[in-house]
This record gives C-alpha cells, structure tokens and sequence, in this order.
C-alpha cells in the first residue's frame, strides 16, 4: 500500500515534501520506491522534522522550504550523492528559506537577535550581503545542541554567508555536532568550522591595517587571550559575571583593587563587584584550563547587571575550540571595564 504523502509529520511539514524529488519525477519505477520510504526512514524523518525543522520553522515563524531530503539508493546515486549520504536513511535534508525572509517586517526581531549573538561570538558586525540561507545557518550554529544537529553544511552558492542550501542532519544515535562549509573553490584544510569561523562567514572582514597586524601578531604571542570592555559610570556597582560553559575550568588569577571576587557558585560562575570609576580602566584576568577530552566544549560567557540583579547584557561569548585550545593549555582572558 502506498503511503499517505499528505500526512503531516510535525505542524509544518508533510511526508510528501520530505520525500519529493525532482529528478525522480519522470521515472515511474524511481518515483515509487521515493513515494515508499522504508520504515526506518520515516521514522528518522519524523525526528528530524521534530528535532531540526520544525523548532526552526517555529524559531523564524517563516517557512522553511525542503529542497531534497530523503533520497532512496538509487536516486541519490543519479543525483550524485554520496554513497553513504544521511540523505539515504531520511537523516538529512537541504533547506532553503525565500530571500523574502530578508524584507519582511514580521522576521525583524528573528533577525536582529541571530546578527546580535554573530556579533558576540565574532566580535564583528554581520555583512549586508548574506543571504536567507545564511541566517539559517547561522541559527544552527549558535544551538547545535539545542537541535540535536549531528552536521550541518553551508553548501555551495556564491560565497561565504551565501550558501545555496543548507544540510541539516540529526540522528538519534550521532551527535557529531559538525560544522562544514563544502562548495566550489573551498580548499579542504578550510571546509571543517568551528561555531565561530562558521559565523563568521557572513561577517565583515577585519581591515588589514598595519595597527590590526600588530595585535594580530601580540594575540599569536599570548594564545586564546581575548579583551573587551564595557562601561561603568562613576561610582556606581555593577556585577561582571564570567560563567563557564560546558565543562571548561577557570579561576580568576589577578583582580586589581577595584575587583571584588564573588562567591564562586559551584565552581562555574564568578561574579566580581566593580566599583567603577570613569575613565579608569579595570583589568579582569582569568585563566581556564580545558580538559583535554572535554576542550571541544568550553567556553566563557561573560555578562553584566546590578549587584543583586539580573544579568543585563551580555558582552561576549568565547567558545574554545580544538584549534584555538591546544590540550590542557591555560588561558588568560582579560577583561576590560573601562
Ligand atoms: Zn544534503
């Protein structure tokens, strides 16, 4: 019996356009074996429609069109796909959303907050040119565990931050967290990203100014050190809080005068009390050691607000990873409040 491709696998998405191909549309014998996926296969579609499609198709409320997603043996054969494609068991689909998304003012907020939290990580402004794709993209990088992404793919199109699809894979049994960035002229030393280098592909580049050279050649001197600031005015106290993510240790080292330590919540929150003082420049050093099984998944969140209050900004997030955090390596991130 054939199977129902009008029923609806999440709110958002049909069995039918998981399992729809193009290519197959004019052989009779191809197109039924895609129309009767196995078992298997709709079981591993429904999860990650639950898990990928529709928590994004909610997260943009804006659709998400699938461009290929499951493809049986053969048909992933004739469209050149990789013998042991995700694509084959309903792991993985392509995605796109209408460059509409760029223009329409209901997407406004969706938007600012994935071009905000760019910024963060990269300490750079997201480019005007990125397209829909990329937005996408980017929203699965900032939660690869939140949509349980086993990999995903900026893939071909016309540029860093343009991708001409998006590969989303989720699976029950992986979660590799991958990044990649495959197309055209992409050396392959340059396709494997981390969460930042993967965001900062719709970045602006730094300017190559002789003052830039000089402090990208201190910063290779003094690995993995970060600085930032933000603003206090006079005499007034706000907490600086500089919180571990995943599993990454640190302790704070040097704290000048002005610097109360907090209590240490657990051993991964730190929040310091500054006094400030405008114009001085207060200077927070703190070195983390990564685990070397666990270096993958560290980082540092740092945030402000009110002694007593709740956080009110955000400064920076810096994440570690294997290339920036040789193992078990100490860190000095400094800390500006200027
Ligand atoms: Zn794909």
């Amino acid at each position: 019996m054939a199977r129902n491709l009008e029923q609806k696998v999440t709110t958002n998405f049909t069995l039918g356009e998981l399992v729809a191909s193009g290519s197959a549309e004019r052989d009779t014998d191809l197109l039924a074996q895609q129309h009767d996926p196995p078992n298997d296969v709709v079981k591993n579609l429904k999860y990650l429609c639950k898990k990928v499609l529709q928590p994004l198709r909610d997260e943009f409320d804006f659709p998400i069109e699938v461009t290929s997603g499951y493809r049986c043996v053969e048909l992933n054969s004739s469209v050149g796909g990789a013998p042991s494609s995700q694509h084959i068991v309903g792991q993985a689909a392509d995605c796109r959303v209408s460059s509409r998304f760029l223009t329409d003012a209901a997407t406004k907020a969706t938007r600012t907050k994935i071009e905000e939290e760019i910024r963060l990580r990269t300490g750079r402004p997201v480019r005007k040119d990125v397209n829909a794709n990329f937005y996408l993209f980017a929203k699965v990088c900032l939660d690869l565990n939140k949509y349980d992404i086993d990999q995903a793919i900026h893939e071909y199109g016309d540029g860093p931050g343009r991708p001409g699809w998006v590969h989303l894979a989720a699976s029950k049994g992986q979660d590799r967290r991958q990044i990649l960035r495959l197309g055209r002229g992409v050396p392959q030393e340059q396709r494997r990203l981390d969460v930042t280098s993967a965001l900062a592909l719709g970045t602006k580049p730094k300017r190559p100014t002789a003052a830039a050279a000089r402090s990208a050649a201190a910063e290779t001197v003094r690995t993995g050190s970060y600085s930032g600031q933000f603003s206090v005015v006079d005499g007034t106290v706000v907490r600086l809080r500089v919180t571990a993510i995943g599993v990454g240790q640190f302790e704070v080292v040097t704290s000048p005068a002005k610097l109360v330590p907090g209590a240490a919540g657990g051993g991964a929150v730190y929040d310091l009390t500054v006094t400030g003082s405008e114009g001085a420049v207060t200077r927070v050093i703190v070195t983390g050691v990564f685990p070397a099984a666990e270096e993958r998944r560290g980082g540092y969140r740092i945030e402000v607000g009110p002694v007593g209050g709740p956080v009110t900004e955000t400064l920076a997030i810096i994440e570690s990873s294997s290339s920036t955090y040789p193992k078990r390596q100490a860190r000095t991130l400094e800390f500006v409040a200027a």
